[in-house]
Protein backbone atom coordinates (compact mmCIF):
# COMPACT_ATOMS: atom_id res chain seq x y z
CA UNK A 1 0.00 0.00 0.00
CA UNK A 2 1.56 3.20 -0.84
CA UNK A 3 1.11 5.86 2.17
CA UNK A 4 -0.89 8.99 1.26
CA UNK A 5 1.05 12.12 2.37
CA UNK A 6 -0.79 14.39 3.79
CA UNK A 7 -0.07 18.35 4.06
CA UNK A 8 -0.06 19.33 7.52
CA UNK A 9 0.09 23.09 8.40
CA UNK A 10 2.72 24.23 11.41
CA UNK A 11 2.73 27.49 13.35
CA UNK A 12 5.27 27.33 15.68
CA UNK A 13 5.55 28.25 19.08
CA UNK A 14 6.64 31.69 19.58
CA UNK A 15 7.78 31.30 22.99
CA UNK A 16 8.61 27.24 24.41
CA UNK A 17 8.14 26.44 27.95
CA UNK A 18 10.34 23.72 27.80
CA UNK A 19 12.63 25.30 30.61
CA UNK A 20 10.23 26.02 32.83
CA UNK A 21 9.77 22.12 33.22
CA UNK A 22 11.31 20.23 36.29
CA UNK A 23 12.08 17.14 34.46
CA UNK A 24 12.23 15.20 37.91
CA UNK A 25 9.20 15.70 38.78
CA UNK A 26 6.95 15.06 36.48
CA UNK A 27 3.25 14.55 37.59
CA UNK A 28 1.35 12.02 35.18
CA UNK A 29 -1.23 14.05 32.59
CA UNK A 30 0.09 17.71 33.92
CA UNK A 31 2.54 18.77 32.01
CA UNK A 32 1.38 19.44 28.31
CA UNK A 33 4.01 20.07 25.13
CA UNK A 34 4.23 23.20 23.22
CA UNK A 35 2.16 22.26 20.71
CA UNK A 36 -1.40 20.43 19.50
CA UNK A 37 -2.07 19.13 16.79
CA UNK A 38 -6.01 20.15 15.32
CA UNK A 39 -8.02 18.95 12.48
CA UNK A 40 -11.85 19.96 11.79
CA UNK A 41 -14.68 17.46 10.34
CA UNK A 42 -16.58 19.87 8.08
CA UNK A 43 -18.79 19.04 5.32
CA UNK A 44 -17.95 15.32 5.02
CA UNK A 45 -14.34 15.52 4.73
CA UNK A 46 -11.14 16.57 6.79
CA UNK A 47 -10.04 20.10 7.06
CA UNK A 48 -5.88 20.20 6.87
CA UNK A 49 -4.54 19.23 9.89
CA UNK A 50 -2.67 21.73 11.99
CA UNK A 51 -0.04 22.11 14.16
CA UNK A 52 0.17 25.14 16.35
CA UNK A 53 1.00 26.51 19.87
CA UNK A 54 -1.24 24.37 22.87
CA UNK A 55 -4.16 26.46 24.17
CA UNK A 56 -7.25 26.73 24.81
CA UNK A 57 -10.00 25.92 22.68
CA UNK A 58 -13.26 28.08 22.23
CA UNK A 59 -16.75 25.90 22.04
CA UNK A 60 -20.34 26.91 21.70
CA UNK A 61 -22.33 25.84 24.92
CA UNK A 62 -24.64 23.36 23.33
CA UNK A 63 -21.01 21.32 21.78
CA UNK A 64 -23.07 18.39 21.47
CA UNK A 65 -20.19 15.98 22.62
CA UNK A 66 -20.68 17.36 25.97
CA UNK A 67 -24.17 17.00 26.13
CA UNK A 68 -24.51 13.26 24.50
CA UNK A 69 -20.85 12.20 24.69
CA UNK A 70 -19.71 11.26 21.40
CA UNK A 71 -16.21 11.54 22.02
CA UNK A 72 -13.68 8.90 21.58
CA UNK A 73 -9.64 9.07 23.02
CA UNK A 74 -6.56 6.80 22.90
CA UNK A 75 -3.68 6.69 24.65
CA UNK A 76 0.25 6.28 23.62
CA UNK A 77 3.63 6.95 24.60
CA UNK A 78 6.40 7.76 22.70
CA UNK A 79 10.08 6.81 24.48
CA UNK A 80 14.17 8.03 24.00
CA UNK A 81 15.41 5.03 22.46
CA UNK A 82 19.19 3.95 23.12
CA UNK A 83 20.68 6.49 20.52
CA UNK A 84 18.54 9.35 21.52
CA UNK A 85 16.14 8.46 18.69
CA UNK A 86 12.59 8.84 19.03
CA UNK A 87 10.18 5.69 19.34
CA UNK A 88 6.53 4.60 19.37
CA UNK A 89 5.16 1.48 20.01
CA UNK A 90 2.88 -0.11 17.56
CA UNK A 91 1.10 3.00 16.42
CA UNK A 92 -0.75 1.48 14.22
CA UNK A 93 -2.43 -0.40 16.78
CA UNK A 94 -4.03 2.80 18.36
CA UNK A 95 -5.18 4.19 15.08
CA UNK A 96 -7.34 0.76 14.38
CA UNK A 97 -8.84 1.04 17.97
CA UNK A 98 -9.50 4.32 16.98
CA UNK A 99 -11.47 3.78 14.05
CA UNK A 100 -13.62 1.31 15.76
CA UNK A 101 -14.29 3.51 18.86
CA UNK A 102 -15.18 5.92 16.47
CA UNK A 103 -17.74 3.93 14.10
CA UNK A 104 -19.31 2.63 17.53
CA UNK A 105 -20.05 5.75 18.53
CA UNK A 106 -21.38 6.94 14.98
CA UNK A 107 -18.22 9.67 14.74
CA UNK A 108 -16.16 10.01 11.62
CA UNK A 109 -13.23 8.26 11.12
CA UNK A 110 -9.52 8.75 10.13
CA UNK A 111 -7.76 5.98 8.16
CA UNK A 112 -5.03 4.66 10.61
CA UNK A 113 -2.28 5.58 8.40
CA UNK A 114 -2.77 9.10 8.07
CA UNK A 115 -3.50 9.04 12.29
CA UNK A 116 -0.18 6.89 12.24
CA UNK A 117 1.03 9.77 10.44
CA UNK A 118 -0.63 12.66 12.39
CA UNK A 119 1.20 11.34 15.37
CA UNK A 120 4.26 11.22 14.06
CA UNK A 121 4.38 14.76 13.08
CA UNK A 122 3.09 16.19 16.73
CA UNK A 123 5.76 13.98 18.52
CA UNK A 124 8.54 15.07 15.87
CA UNK A 125 7.35 19.00 16.16
CA UNK A 126 8.04 18.16 20.02
CA UNK A 127 10.31 15.70 20.20
CA UNK A 128 12.23 17.83 22.67
CA UNK A 129 9.94 17.22 25.20
CA UNK A 130 10.36 13.31 25.31
CA UNK A 131 12.07 13.00 28.37
CA UNK A 132 16.14 11.48 28.46
CA UNK A 133 15.32 9.96 31.95
CA UNK A 134 14.95 5.92 31.89
CA UNK A 135 11.48 5.46 32.40
CA UNK A 136 10.02 8.37 31.67
CA UNK A 137 8.19 8.83 27.98
CA UNK A 138 5.63 11.48 26.10
CA UNK A 139 1.98 10.03 26.67
CA UNK A 140 0.05 10.55 23.88
CA UNK A 141 -3.30 11.63 23.81
CA UNK A 142 -5.19 11.71 20.32
CA UNK A 143 -9.04 12.08 20.92
CA UNK A 144 -12.11 13.24 19.07
CA UNK A 145 -15.50 14.76 19.75
CA UNK A 146 -18.38 15.87 18.37
CA UNK A 147 -18.95 19.80 17.46
CA UNK A 148 -22.15 20.51 15.81
CA UNK A 149 -23.71 23.35 18.31
CA UNK A 150 -27.46 21.52 17.93
CA UNK A 151 -29.43 20.35 21.31
CA UNK A 152 -31.34 17.58 19.32
CA UNK A 153 -29.70 13.77 19.49
CA UNK A 154 -28.33 12.19 16.47
CA UNK A 155 -24.91 11.91 15.15
CA UNK A 156 -23.06 14.88 14.97
CA UNK A 157 -22.15 16.42 11.08
CA UNK A 158 -18.77 17.95 12.57
CA UNK A 159 -16.10 16.67 14.46
CA UNK A 160 -12.55 17.95 16.35
CA UNK A 161 -9.97 16.22 16.13
CA UNK A 162 -7.09 16.74 18.07
CA UNK A 163 -3.86 15.45 19.52
CA UNK A 164 -1.43 17.22 22.34
CA UNK A 165 1.27 15.26 24.59
CA UNK A 166 2.47 14.95 28.30
CA UNK A 167 5.78 14.31 29.01
CA UNK A 168 5.07 11.64 32.47
CA UNK A 169 7.24 10.01 34.74
CA UNK A 170 6.49 6.72 36.33
CA UNK A 171 2.25 5.67 36.74
CA UNK A 172 2.52 3.32 39.54
CA UNK A 173 5.41 3.04 41.69
CA UNK A 174 3.69 0.30 44.18
CA UNK A 175 1.92 -2.94 43.68
CA UNK A 176 -2.18 -2.79 43.07
CA UNK A 177 -4.66 -3.78 45.75
CA UNK A 178 -8.04 -4.28 43.66
CA UNK A 179 -11.46 -5.50 44.29
CA UNK A 180 -14.04 -7.56 42.95
CA UNK A 181 -17.16 -5.60 42.06
CA UNK A 182 -20.06 -7.64 42.22
CA UNK A 183 -22.55 -4.99 42.09
CA UNK A 184 -21.46 -2.42 39.25
CA UNK A 185 -20.94 -2.44 36.19
CA UNK A 186 -18.18 -1.31 33.20
CA UNK A 187 -20.02 -2.42 30.36
CA UNK A 188 -22.90 -5.00 29.10
CA UNK A 189 -22.64 -7.42 26.18
CA UNK A 190 -24.14 -5.33 22.77
CA UNK A 191 -23.04 -2.30 24.72
CA UNK A 192 -19.73 0.17 24.90
CA UNK A 193 -17.15 -1.63 26.85
CA UNK A 194 -14.80 -2.05 23.57
CA UNK A 195 -14.69 1.58 22.61
CA UNK A 196 -12.34 3.73 24.36
CA UNK A 197 -15.26 6.40 24.69
CA UNK A 198 -15.25 9.43 27.69
CA UNK A 199 -18.38 7.88 29.28
CA UNK A 200 -16.98 4.59 30.16
CA UNK A 201 -14.66 6.28 32.58
CA UNK A 202 -17.00 8.82 33.86
CA UNK A 203 -19.60 5.84 34.61
CA UNK A 204 -16.67 3.89 36.59
CA UNK A 205 -15.72 7.12 38.99
CA UNK A 206 -18.33 6.31 41.07
CA UNK A 207 -17.55 2.13 41.63
CA UNK A 208 -13.80 3.07 41.97
CA UNK A 209 -14.79 6.08 44.61
CA UNK A 210 -16.63 3.46 46.60
CA UNK A 211 -13.72 0.77 46.50
CA UNK A 212 -11.16 3.36 47.02
CA UNK A 213 -13.08 4.67 49.96
CA UNK A 214 -12.59 0.86 51.27
CA UNK A 215 -8.61 0.88 50.72
CA UNK A 216 -8.42 -0.25 47.30
CA UNK A 217 -6.70 1.50 44.39
CA UNK A 218 -9.19 -0.28 41.86
CA UNK A 219 -11.39 -2.36 41.21
CA UNK A 220 -11.92 -5.12 38.79
CA UNK A 221 -14.65 -5.68 36.64
CA UNK A 222 -17.13 -9.02 35.93
CA UNK A 223 -19.64 -9.49 33.20
CA UNK A 224 -22.73 -7.56 33.97
CA UNK A 225 -24.83 -10.70 33.72
CA UNK A 226 -23.90 -12.81 36.66
CA UNK A 227 -20.86 -10.85 37.89
CA UNK A 228 -19.43 -14.50 37.93
CA UNK A 229 -16.70 -13.34 34.68
CA UNK A 230 -13.49 -11.47 35.04
CA UNK A 231 -13.47 -8.85 32.69
CA UNK A 232 -10.78 -6.31 33.30
CA UNK A 233 -9.90 -3.41 35.45
CA UNK A 234 -9.76 0.49 35.07
CA UNK A 235 -7.38 0.87 32.39
CA UNK A 236 -6.07 -2.20 32.37
CA UNK A 237 -6.53 -5.68 31.14
CA UNK A 238 -6.04 -8.41 33.60
CA UNK A 239 -3.57 -11.47 33.29
CA UNK A 240 -3.25 -14.53 35.66
CA UNK A 241 -1.23 -17.30 35.96
CA UNK A 242 -2.41 -20.08 37.10
CA UNK A 243 -0.49 -23.62 36.95
CA UNK A 244 2.03 -21.78 35.03
CA UNK A 245 -0.04 -20.60 32.43
CA UNK A 246 -1.41 -17.33 31.44
CA UNK A 247 -4.81 -16.83 31.40
CA UNK A 248 -6.87 -13.89 30.81
CA UNK A 249 -10.37 -12.76 29.74
CA UNK A 250 -10.91 -13.38 25.92
CA UNK A 251 -12.03 -9.98 24.06
CA UNK A 252 -14.96 -12.27 21.91
CA UNK A 253 -17.31 -10.44 24.12
CA UNK A 254 -17.62 -6.58 23.15
CA UNK A 255 -16.91 -6.01 26.78
CA UNK A 256 -13.34 -5.60 27.35
CA UNK A 257 -10.96 -3.13 25.55
CA UNK A 258 -8.66 -4.72 23.52
CA UNK A 259 -5.46 -3.63 24.91
CA UNK A 260 -2.26 -3.71 22.83
CA UNK A 261 -0.30 -3.78 26.31
CA UNK A 262 -2.06 -7.42 27.22
CA UNK A 263 -1.79 -8.36 23.48
CA UNK A 264 2.05 -7.71 23.00
CA UNK A 265 2.12 -9.35 26.80
CA UNK A 266 0.60 -12.56 25.38
CA UNK A 267 2.80 -12.34 21.96
CA UNK A 268 5.87 -12.35 23.74
CA UNK A 269 4.44 -14.80 26.54
CA UNK A 270 4.24 -17.13 23.35
CA UNK A 271 7.13 -16.49 21.64
CA UNK A 272 8.73 -17.35 25.26
CA UNK A 273 7.41 -20.97 24.57
CA UNK A 274 4.83 -19.84 27.44
CA UNK A 275 1.68 -21.21 27.52
CA UNK A 276 -1.16 -18.67 27.18
CA UNK A 277 -4.87 -19.04 27.41
CA UNK A 278 -7.55 -16.43 26.28
CA UNK A 279 -10.74 -17.97 27.47
CA UNK A 280 -13.59 -16.77 30.16
CA UNK A 281 -12.23 -16.95 33.75
CA UNK A 282 -14.72 -17.06 36.79
CA UNK A 283 -13.61 -15.26 39.86
CA UNK A 284 -14.31 -18.73 41.41
CA UNK A 285 -11.87 -19.93 39.80
CA UNK A 286 -9.09 -17.22 40.40
CA UNK A 287 -9.98 -17.03 44.51
CA UNK A 288 -10.02 -20.82 44.29
CA UNK A 289 -6.40 -20.75 42.89
CA UNK A 290 -5.15 -18.31 45.26
CA UNK A 291 -6.23 -20.97 47.66
CA UNK A 292 -4.81 -23.96 46.78
CA UNK A 293 -1.37 -21.72 46.00
CA UNK A 294 -2.15 -22.44 41.74
CA UNK A 295 -2.32 -18.68 41.19
CA UNK A 296 1.55 -17.26 41.11
CA UNK A 297 0.62 -14.25 39.55
CA UNK A 298 -1.53 -11.39 38.95
CA UNK A 299 -1.29 -8.38 36.55
CA UNK A 300 -2.95 -5.28 35.07
CA UNK A 301 -1.57 -4.65 31.57
CA UNK A 302 -1.96 -0.87 30.21
CA UNK A 303 0.33 1.61 28.50
CA UNK A 304 0.32 3.66 31.16
CA UNK A 305 1.97 1.13 33.88
CA UNK A 306 2.96 -1.32 31.02
CA UNK A 307 2.52 -4.18 33.89
CA UNK A 308 1.16 -3.28 37.03
CA UNK A 309 1.80 -6.02 39.67
CA UNK A 310 -1.50 -7.16 41.56
CA UNK A 311 -0.86 -7.98 45.33
CA UNK A 312 -4.12 -8.21 46.88
CA UNK A 313 -7.36 -8.91 45.73
CA UNK A 314 -10.68 -7.87 47.44
CA UNK A 315 -13.52 -10.62 47.11
CA UNK A 316 -16.51 -10.37 49.31
CA UNK A 317 -15.31 -9.30 52.43
CA UNK A 318 -12.12 -11.42 52.45
CA UNK A 319 -8.30 -10.05 51.47
CA UNK A 320 -6.40 -12.60 49.35
CA UNK A 321 -3.04 -11.81 48.69
CA UNK A 322 -1.04 -13.34 45.40
CA UNK A 323 2.90 -13.89 46.40
CA UNK A 324 4.76 -10.80 45.19
CA UNK A 325 7.92 -13.06 44.43
CA UNK A 326 9.26 -14.67 42.44
CA UNK A 327 6.81 -13.61 39.24
CA UNK A 328 9.29 -14.93 37.54
CA UNK A 329 7.19 -14.79 33.79
CA UNK A 330 5.99 -10.83 34.53
CA UNK A 331 9.29 -9.92 35.52
CA UNK A 332 10.79 -11.75 32.24
CA UNK A 333 7.93 -10.20 30.00
CA UNK A 334 8.20 -6.93 31.55
CA UNK A 335 11.93 -6.70 31.09
CA UNK A 336 11.82 -7.79 27.45
CA UNK A 337 8.92 -5.40 26.56
CA UNK A 338 10.58 -2.35 28.77
CA UNK A 339 13.75 -3.15 26.26
CA UNK A 340 12.04 -3.61 23.14
CA UNK A 341 10.10 -0.26 23.27
CA UNK A 342 13.31 1.78 24.14
CA UNK A 343 14.88 -0.04 21.09
CA UNK A 344 17.52 -1.56 23.72
CA UNK A 345 17.04 -5.61 21.93
CA UNK A 346 16.26 -6.33 18.57
CA UNK A 347 12.65 -5.65 17.08
CA UNK A 348 11.91 -9.35 15.62
CA UNK A 349 7.77 -8.12 15.70
CA UNK A 350 8.51 -5.37 13.63
CA UNK A 351 7.10 -2.94 16.32
CA UNK A 352 8.84 0.01 16.81
CA UNK A 353 8.05 2.52 14.31
CA UNK A 354 10.87 5.45 14.58
CA UNK A 355 10.19 9.17 14.82
C1 LIG B 1 -6.77 1.90 27.39
C2 LIG B 1 -7.39 0.79 28.19
C3 LIG B 1 -6.74 -0.44 28.43
C4 LIG B 1 -5.32 -0.71 28.03
O1 LIG B 1 -5.06 -0.65 26.66
P1 LIG B 1 -3.57 -0.41 26.13
O2 LIG B 1 -3.73 -0.41 24.67
O3 LIG B 1 -2.76 -1.57 26.61
O4 LIG B 1 -3.10 0.87 26.71
C5 LIG B 1 -7.44 -1.44 29.07
N1 LIG B 1 -8.70 -1.24 29.51
C6 LIG B 1 -9.34 -0.07 29.34
C7 LIG B 1 -10.74 0.07 29.83
C8 LIG B 1 -8.70 0.98 28.69
O5 LIG B 1 -9.33 2.14 28.53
Amino acid sequence: MIEEKIDVKITPTQESRINQVDWENLPFGKIFSDHMLEMNYINGKWSTPEIKPFSQLSLHPATSAIHYGQSVFEGMKAVRGEAGDVLLFRPEKNAQRFKESCERMCMATIEPDIFVQLVKQIVDVDRDWVPQKEGYSLYIRPFMFATDDYIGIKPSGTYKFLIFTCPVGHYYSKPVKVKIEEYYSRAVEGGVGRAKTSGNYAASLYPAKKAQEEGFDQLIWTDAKEHKYIEESGTMNVVFEIDGKLVTPSEESDTILKGITKRSVLEIAQSMGIEVEERKVTVEEVITAIKEGRLTDAFGAGTAATIAPIQTIGYRGELYEVPMEPRETSNKIKEYLVNLKTGKIKDPFGWIIKV
